[in-house]
């Protein structure tokens, strides 16, 4: 699995919880959280891990959402579960674009984006940029050595496409954002690893551009010693 050494040793404290899968205990932060709706039996996706009500916790596979949904759900709420496997991972997929979004638009209006290619491409230039993201049909953009080299190390995730990216930025499109803050950036590869496997199962929405997804393990290096939820005390203090 995903779970390297090197990040479970990183200072953070990371409580850890038993997959409802495989039954494996693992950090938190590395499994998706789901809460429970007791009335309709209905489960909720929390990628946050702040949401109310009772929590299970699965890794973020495929077979694991679909061990957990033959019992270990049930288990954990002491209840019948109604859920089946694609719409969770469908689910997984749109709450951790939601919260990539949401941590887009605190970055931008916090100033720590550089917003489009050449302020992008200086930002790689001069090694301020954390993570970039390139709008899935940026394919322009996509081949600017700077990005290409950000893509080849893995420091470039595919998201969005140039309208959407360009809404988030307030603008009418954007083809490519580079995140220059270390802790957004981390919080951002970390929510698109958590849905990676399940976008490649979704056969359209896989990336076109960056090679981020699709074996559950990522090339990913983005600060691994930041503290991952480091953006509400970012945004809350300097969002204003
Ligand atoms: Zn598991």
């Amino acid at each position: 699995m995903t779970t390297s050494d090197e990040s479970a040793k990183t200072a953070r404290k990371r409580s850890e919880r038993t997959c409802a899968g495989c039954g494996k205990h693992t950090a938190a932060d590395e499994l998706v959280r789901v809460v429970h709706d007791p009335s309709s039996g209905d489960v909720a996706v929390d990628l946050a891990g702040s949401g109310f009500g009772r929590g299970a916790h699965f890794h973020p596979t495929p077979d694991c959402v679909a061990k957990s949904l033959k019992g270990g759900l049930a288990r954990v709420f002491k209840s019948k579960v109604v859920a089946d496997a694609k719409a969770i991972g469908d689910e997984i997929v749109k709450a951790a674009d939601r919260r990539i979004e949401g941590l887009l638009t605190g970055a931008r209006r916090a100033g720590q984006l550089a917003v489009g290619s050449d302020v992008v491409v200086e930002a790689l230039r001069e090694e301020r940029a954390e993570l970039v993201m390139v709008a899935r049909d940026a394919a322009a953009a996509a081949k600017l050595a700077e990005v290409e080299k950000a893509i080849a190390s893995g420091k470039a995730l595919a998201f969005a496409d140039k309208q959407r990216l360009g809404s988030l930025m307030a603008r009418d499109e954007v083809a490519v954002v580079a995140i220059l803050h270390p802790g957004v950036a981390a919080a951002i590869a970390q929510t698109y690893r958590m849905s990676g496997p399940f976008r490649s199962a979704l056969g359209g929405a896989a990336p076109t551009v960056a090679r981020v997804t699709g074996d559950g393990g990522s090339p990913l290096e983005v600060a691994g010693t930041q503290d991952v939820r480091s953006e509400e005390a970012w945004s809350s203090s300097e969002v204003r």
